[in-house]
């Protein structure tokens, strides 16, 4: 099967690259957020490089590949050029050798042709996705052990 995997909140923890900004970087955030504005945190200079793997990820990407054809599909925020590099390189320091030559940056990701997609949200094409959406993230799949079982069902 061809499985394609969403970065974001899936394969990266988004949180650990907040948590890893500086205090100046927090503050000018929370001043967005004082005057109304919302805290765009996609939006910060290099925030994507300071982002860890979600629990079990990395396992389960090793795992996946063992029998699978795996893509990582993603969105890059169109505002920060630093997050097209921060991923590649993501992909290139936590995941296997051949997997920067499956990274594909879509706004789109219906196009993609998939059997699985694994995705936290259905936005950026991921609700008109072709194929068996496993939505990461939900009670329905809150977790990478459960994302593997359902994986499991499927085929
Ligand atoms: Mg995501």
């Amino acid at each position: 099967m061809r499985i394609l995997i969403d970065l974001d909140n899936v394969l990266v923890d988004f949180q650990s690259g907040i948590d890893a900004c500086s205090d100046d970087i927090k503050a000018d955030r929370a001043a967005r957020k004082r005057r109304g504005l919302t805290e765009d945190w996609d939006e910060v200079e290099g925030i994507f490089a300071l982002m860890q793997p979600m629990p079990g990820a990395i396992e389960a990407y090793q795992e996946l590949t063992k029998r699978h054809d795996v893509f990582i599909v993603s969105t890059a925020p169109w505002e920060n050029p630093s997050a097209w590099s921060d991923k590649l390189i993501w992909v290139k320091t936590h995941l296997d050798k051949f997997a920067d030559k499956r990274l594909i940056l879509t706004h789109h990701k219906y196009l993609i042709a998939g059997d699985i997609l694994i995705d936290d949200r259905r936005k950026r094409g991921a609700g008109a996705f072709k194929g068996y959406h496993i939505h990461f993230g939900t009670d329905a799949c809150p977790d990478w052990e459960t994302a593997l079982q359902l994986v499991y069902d499927v085929m």
